[in-house]
């Protein structure tokens, strides 16, 4: 139906709206590829993405202007609400949400776009049932895997109740149903034409409810140090239905967005694959990862026992006083403790005295991609100093002193040393080569994955018991004194 833009302004206009929509993506992506103008690019996509939804709805009178802007002002405090109050730490759980929520409406658009057509025209084409039969299972396998891996996050959803071989033929059924769902979908309208009868809705429907239960069957038995790539995956996934529902309804904005954010996904997706050496076929089929439920106290005990030394503030200070070179290792306990400013006023100090100091930042430290960027940024820590994980390994034997800041999984040698271990194989910082290394963290608790960390236990390491928050303002206030 055309509304009230279409009626006052060119047809070409609102191509030339999308247009200028999918330039404002791009350049908004650009930006994000950097903290200094990250801010900025999520600005400029929004305002992309609002342009393209209000002249979208007000061109082909989807709603009136008064129900758009309602639903706007809702839609728009519901998401502001959420991104102030949810804590960095559990932003995956959001985006993982918002991945899901993505997926699904995909979905659900594409089987109402089916129905839409057919009753008005009595007949589909062939381009329009096999997007909607790949947007239906991309979809719904998002809808799904995305709610399971945020309650996983969340620590409201637990390991797979079955084994690893059932859980792999209760994937392939569920696979196989949707898959023979989507192919009786496409092939109706070539096969039968004109004769097409409206029996495909139930099957359209089985289709998505297949790929639902194929979404839980494949992220379920995935489990503790895998899911940020199931998480990344599932964005990229999210992408995809959303270009594939572009094709359903002929919607250029759409299909320009879907494919940034799949493509940008899956790039995503392989860096973070890379940076804990894993296959995406070993995240979703090997059963590694699930590492979560974690070793016994005892296991762990064998590991500490006897080889724990404790230090303190001042001894950490009388380091620092003679340390050329140290480097910071953050990680989660970090971001929790929201120590990133009293880091920032200890690196500064060091600054002050020539000592060369720098950040060792892993790519997987923290809850999110890029989570320890982000919070070094918020404390206006400079970026050169921030460096990653194949820039800093190198040095850890020319460093003399390395404070491990609330880091656990993405330090431990474990990674290198034991095979079976759910991090295995995962790149970690080497820090043990450094001279002298403190551990700051409240306890001996294991990481994410649930392990125990030899580190603590080298010869050259020492344990700061405390909050990184406290336990670094009081190596500030120990510094000053020990400096002034
Ligand atoms: P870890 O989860 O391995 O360890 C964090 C450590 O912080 C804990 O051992 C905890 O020990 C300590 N800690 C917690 N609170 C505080 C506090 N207030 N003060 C001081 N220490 C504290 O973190 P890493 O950053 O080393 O590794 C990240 C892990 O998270 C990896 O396994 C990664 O795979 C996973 N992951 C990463 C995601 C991402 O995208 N970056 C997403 C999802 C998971 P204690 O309790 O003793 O203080």
């Amino acid at each position: 139906m055309a509304g009230i833009l279409a009626e006052l302004l060119p047809e070409q206009t609102l191509q030339i709206v999308y247009l200028i929509a999918g330039i404002l993506f791009i350049q908004g992506l650009r930006d994000m590829t950097h903290p200094r103008t990250a801010t900025r690019g999520n600005l400029i996509s929004s305002g992309g993405m609002f342009l393209a939804v209000v002249v979208t709805v007000l061109w082909f009178e989807i709603l009136s202007p008064v129900i758009l802007a309602a639903g706007l002002l809702v839609g728009g405090a519901i998401g502001g609400y959420l991104a102030i109050t949810v804590e960095t730490t559990e932003m995956p759980q959001l985006v993982g949400l918002f991945n899901g929520f993505g997926g699904g409406a995909s979905a659900v658009v594409a089987g109402a776009e089916l129905i839409d057509v057919f009753s008005a025209s009595g007949s589909l084409s062939l381009e329009l049932t096999t997007s909607a039969a790949v947007a239906g299972i991309i979809g719904s396998v998002t809808f799904s895997g995305s709610f399971v891996a945020a309650g996983k996050l969340h620590g409201l959803v637990g390991d797979s109740p079955v084994s690893p071989n059932v859980g792999h033929v209760i994937k392939a059924v569920f696979l196989a149903i949707s898959l023979l769902a989507g192919l009786y979908l496409v092939a109706q309208p070539g096969l039968f034409g004109e004769s097409l009868q409206t029996d495909w809705i139930p099957v359209y429907w089985l289709l998505v409810g297949a790929a639902l239960l194929l979404g839980v069957a494949l992220v379920l038995p995935i489990g503790g140090a895998d899911m940020p790539v199931v998480i990344a995956l599932l964005n990229s996934y999210s992408g995809l239905a959303a270009a594939t529902t572009g094709f359903v309804l002929d919607n250029t904005v759409l299909i320009i967005a879907g494919t940034l954010v799949g493509a940008s996904g899956m790039i995503l997706t392989v860096i973070m694959t890379e940076s804990m050496n894993r296959s995406l076929a070993n995240v979703f089929f090997g059963g590694l990862g699930t590492g979560g439920g974690g070793e016994s106290d005892e296991e762990m005990d064998a590991i500490y026992e006897g080889n724990i030394s404790e230090t303190s503030a001042e001894e950490v200070v009388m380091l620092l006083e003679t340390a050329n070179r140290v480097v910071i290792v953050p990680g989660y306990g970090m971001a929790v403790a929201q120590a990133q400013h009293a880091v920032a006023e200890l690196v500064e100090l060091l600054d002050e005295n020539d000592v060369d100091v720098e950040f060792g930042i892993h790519p997987v430290a923290g809850r999110m991609p890029g989570h320890m960027n982000a919070l070094l940024a918020e404390a206006d820590v400079p970026y050169e100093k921030m460096r990653e994980l194949e820039e800093v390994n190198p040095t850890f034997s020319q460093t003399d002193l390395v404070i491990v800041s609330g880091a656990n999984d993405v330090v431990n040698p474990r990674a290198n040393e034991d095979d079976s271990s759910p991090i295995a194989g995962m790149p970690i910082l080497n820090v043990t080569e450094a001279r002298h290394v403190v551990v700051n963290k409240r306890s001996l608790s294991p990481g994410f994955s649930g392990i125990a960390n030899p580190l603590f236990a080298r010869d050259n390491t020492s344990m700061l018991f405390g909050d990184a928050k406290e336990s670094m303002q009081e190596l500030v206030n120990e510094y000053k004194e020990a400096t002034s």
